[in-house]
């Protein structure tokens, strides 16, 4: 039986659990980890910072310079987490405040910005072995992936994981706050013309509001393994 090292692509709604959930899969099958949502929290960083957040012919000249200049690198951790670099800053947290969620949601609807990240996302992707996670990845960015699941649970779970997760790094934006950002960008996300978030036709679907993280990483690395198999 041949294996091989395929593309897995997860996408869903924030806070489904999608980047614990893919780092911990990559762990699992030694796959590479690309965090598709990490390049548009870049670009929407280095838009706010140039002071064209709202200008999107400039947002898109921004997202073009990044690509063509490499400027957006992922290192390891020695716990196996990943940081963000971005023209030689580690940008990790600051890409990770509600203000430049937001600001990535935004400039995430420009098709330009979208254009321009796609060669970087397939460049990684191409060689297989690596899990993929974001919002379009099933659909649109690798429609050809092998195994594809769509990741989600209930908005008050994932505004909760959310809430936390800010806590722990001593923000103290209310749940309230929280539920409210969550809801705002998977309005916006779902209904944009270019790339919605949607599930694929071929998507599993999995729900992790009843499920521990530990469940779901088995559930989809059993069905990778099946897959790596065929
Ligand atoms: O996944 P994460 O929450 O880090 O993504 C930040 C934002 O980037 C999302 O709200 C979404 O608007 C956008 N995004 C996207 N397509 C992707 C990944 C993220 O539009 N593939």
């Amino acid at each position: 039986m041949s294996k091989s090292r395929v593309v897995v692509a997860i996408d869903g709604p924030a806070g489904a659990g999608k980047s614990t959930v893919s780092k911990l899969l990559a762990q699992e099958l030694n796959y590479l980890l690309l965090d598709t949502g990490a390049l548009y929290r870049c670009v929407g960083l280095a838009a706010t910072r140039a002071g064209v957040e709202a200008e999107p012919a400039k947002v898109a000249e921004v997202a073009q310079q990044l690509a063509a200049n490499s400027s957006i690198e992922f290192r390891r951790n020695e716990d196996g987490s990943q940081s963000v670099w971005l023209d030689g800053e580690d940008v990790s947290v600051a890409i990770r405040t509600p203000e430049n969620s937001q600001a990535a949601s935004r400039v995430s609807a420009i098709p330009e910005v979208r254009a321009a990240l796609m060669d970087l996302q397939r460049s990684v992707g191409d060689k297989g072995g690596v899990v993929v996670e974001g919002r379009d990845i099933g659909t649109v960015v690798f429609p050809q992936a092998p195994a594809k699941f769509f990741l989600t649970a209930s908005v008050n779970t994932r505004s909760a994981r959310r809430h936390k997760e800010l806590l722990a790094r001593g923000d103290t934006t209310s749940l309230e706050e929280v539920a409210a950002d969550v809801k705002e960008r998977d309005r916006r996300d779902s209904t944009r013309p270019v790339a919605p978030l949607k599930q694929a036709d071929d998507a599993v679907l999995v729900d992790s509001t009843e499920q521990t993280i530990d469940e779901v990483v088995q559930l989809m690395a059993e069905a990778v393994r099946r897959i790596e198999g065929e």
